[in-house]
């Protein structure tokens, strides 16, 4: 990374490679920025329901724990995991966020001479957490444009990237930016034939949305399969991102090495109280997916209307070719008060990443496209 920085010598090595993640714009620095109000935020796939209201009536009433330390083992929450997800609790581990689960994975099992394998275009934080530890990463070609899960991941490319060196293979199911996915078939003959000192981490921050008869859901392949971890969010369809809760599933000793280099305190205690609470509201898992599916046709339609090309996506997010250079529409947008995602650092610069909004937000979206397309200000 060309710098400036006077420490950056010091640093170590994998850290001196890096860019920083970033994040989707907050809604309070455009409208700072822009003097706007009234925006719209659909781009870092958060639930535009909101939290349900029985975490946060798990918060209200759990505020008083507030001076004292969260429970560190977070026994209630893993409870209520294992019970609703048919697991051992040692079987689980818990994280700030998914994110801290990723990066705990890297730093337990890479090392600056082990390799890791991802698809090109697949998320962002999986580079990052093998950079930072020095390890090498392996980038598989992705499928092509014109594929029927274009840009997503193609495991045969996967395979080939395997060396002797590789300890870690990271696959999202589905992926985001791309909202492609791996069916069961497939994505089961993968695991089965990949070396058994080779972690394969199978991120399933979308799981919950996911309608396609063909989805796996790989928690059932975690007692077949001593080397598979899946990992899960709080943050997409349970609506608390601003919480940071994630966990994975894994061979109980996988969670025993996890939990060495965990930080001890690692979910806070509010955060384990909703987490508790939303992961037994059918309900609001229910509004929430019916609402996306909608709207997720929705936005595909409207966006197809308007010549765009929309990679179909299972998630509650959509890419979409602007067919030229992203950044003006993504501009016009923000201006319009409507915050999507430009993906230029997944080497996509010509697309977008939209979030599925409510009715509302995601016509406002497509009213605002439709204004940058009829004044020709994205030509
Ligand atoms: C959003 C997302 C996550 C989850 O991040 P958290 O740290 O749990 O908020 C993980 N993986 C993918 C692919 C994601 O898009």
């Amino acid at each position: 990374m060309a710098t400036d920085n006077r420490f950056e010598k010091l640093a170590a090595e994998g850290i001196r490679g890096l860019y920083p993640y970033v994040p989707g714009k907050p809604i309070d620095e455009l409208e700072r920025e822009y003097g706007i109000r009234d925006s719209v935020k659909l781009a870092s796939n958060e639930n535009p329901l909101g939290p349900p209201q029985s975490a946060i009536r798990a918060i209200t009433a759990g505020h008083h724990e507030l001076a004292l330390y969260p429970d560190g083992g977070g026994f209630h929450l893993k409870q209520a995991l294992a019970k609703k997800l048919c697991v051992e609790d040692s079987c689980i581990t818990l994280g700030n966020g998914s994110n801290d689960v990723l990066v705990l994975l890297a730093e337990t099992f890479l090392t600056g001479e082990s390799e890791a394998v991802v698809s090109q275009y697949a998320f962002v934080v999986y580079q990052l957490a093998v950079q930072a530890v020095g390890a090498t990463l392996r980038v598989a070609q992705a499928n092509p444009a014109g594929h029927r899960q274009a840009y997503g991941h193609d495991l045969e490319s996967m395979q080939s990237q395997i060396t002797a060196k590789t300890r870690m293979i990271f696959i999202a199911n589905p992926n985001n930016p791309t909202g492609t996915w791996l069916a069961s078939d497939a994505l089961e003959q993968f695991i089965g034939s990949v070396p058994d000192d080779v972690i394969i981490v199978v991120d399933e921050a979308y799981s919950e949305y996911v309608e396609e008869s063909a989805y796996p859901n790989a928690l059932e392949w975690v007692a077949r399969f001593p080397n598979l971890v899946v990992t899960r969010t709080f943050s997409k369809i349970y609506g608390l991102a601003g919480l940071r809760v994630g966990y994975s599933v894994s061979h109980p000793d996988i969670a025993a090495l996890l939990n060495r280099v965990r930080q001890p305190f690692n979910v806070n205690s509010l955060a384990q109280l909703a987490a508790i609470a939303a992961l037994s509201d059918d309900g609001h898992v229910g509004r929430s997916r019916r609402i996306n599916s909608e709207g997720l046709a929705d936005l595909e339609k409207g966006l197809s209307e308007l010549g765009f090309t929309v990679i179909p996506s299972v998630g509650n997010f959509v890419l979409v070719d602007m067919g030229q250079a992203a950044g003006r529409y993504y501009e016009a947008l923000l201006q319009a008060g409507v915050i999507v995602r430009p993906v230029g650092n997944y080497g996509l610069p010509n697309h977008l990443r939209i979030t599925v909004g409510l009715k509302e937000h995601n016509e406002r979206l497509l009213a605002g496209l439709e204004t940058i397309v009829s004044s020709g200000n994205g030509e």
